[in-house]
């Protein structure tokens, strides 16, 4: 089984380490393809106006001076000898829960894996407390990765779908299980915005994630990381309200 490894936060990134050794257990034919730099909240952004580079740091180990998608594509066309059996995105440093995951650049690589028709999944560490980013355990995520994934490896995987995977923000002896739940969702879709004043005087604005109300539905993933436990939910790429569609189909019927 040959598996492409990707991850939003950089080639350099701790997550892809603990992916790596996560991989390790499934394969032996593990192949690396990520961004240059951090990408986070990149989306399911392509590189459109500039050239991309990819530079090969050692055998089966590239980086891509684009997103988190430009990867994943070159990845597929031009760094591999062929297309991947596998796709895995992350591991994430930080939640991409609840309808957060259509800012993620490490969900939208296994989005990107999905329409080419490759079985993704991303995979991401929740961490609690402000201000502790460079400092994460990934150690719910490096004991339970190839938990979570050996299951998926053979499970029907519906085109255009792929599965997101958080891991919960407690030691791996206290993760309480794995749920596969649905979408949940925040009460606004708001972070912060801090505003200050650059050297020269003009004013900036800063994104923020921090926040963010939620109310944990029941049985979403939401619920399931704020108990304790691996969420596992299938995504799909096609967003039709389906409920909408006639109703809204009678306003244009002459
Ligand atoms: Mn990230």
């Amino acid at each position: 089984m040959r598996i492409l490894l990707t991850n939003d936060d950089g080639i350099n990134a701790p997550g892809l380490y603990v992916l790596e050794k996560i991989a390790a257990q499934l394969s032996d034919d593990i192949w690396i393809c990520a961004p240059s730099e951090e990408q986070s909240g990149a989306g399911h952004s392509l590189t459109l106006g500039r050239p991309v580079r990819m530079r090969e740091h050692a055998p089966k180990r590239f980086s891509v001076t684009g997103t988190p998608t430009d990867s994943v594509t070159l990845g597929i066309k031009k760094a591999m000898p062929g297309p991947p059996d596998l796709i895995l995105s992350g591991v994430n440093r930080g939640a991409n829960l609840g309808d957060d995951v259509t800012y993620s650049g490490t969900v939208s690589a296994a989005m990107e894996g999905a329409l080419a028709g490759i079985r993704s999944i991303a995979l991401s560490q929740v961490y609690a407390g402000e201000g502790h980013g460079n400092n994460v355990s990934f150690s719910a995520a490096e004991e339970w990765g190839a938990k979570v994934l050996r299951p998926l490896l053979d499970a029907p995987f519906a085109p255009r779908t792929l599965v997101n995977v958080n891991f919960p923000p407690v030691a791996a002896a206290d993760v309480k299980g794995i749920r596969v739940v649905r979408q949940g969702f925040h009460d606004y879709a708001r972070g912060s915005v801090v505003e200050g004043m650059d050297p020269r005087g003009f004013p900036y604005y800063w994104f923020g994630l921090h926040g963010i109300e939620q109310t944990p539905g029941h049985r979403t993933d939401l619920e399931a990381i704020a108990e304790g436990y691996i969420s596992v939910t299938p995504l799909q790429l096609d967003l039709t309200h389906d409920a909408s569609l006639a109703e809204m189909a009678s306003r244009f019927e002459a």
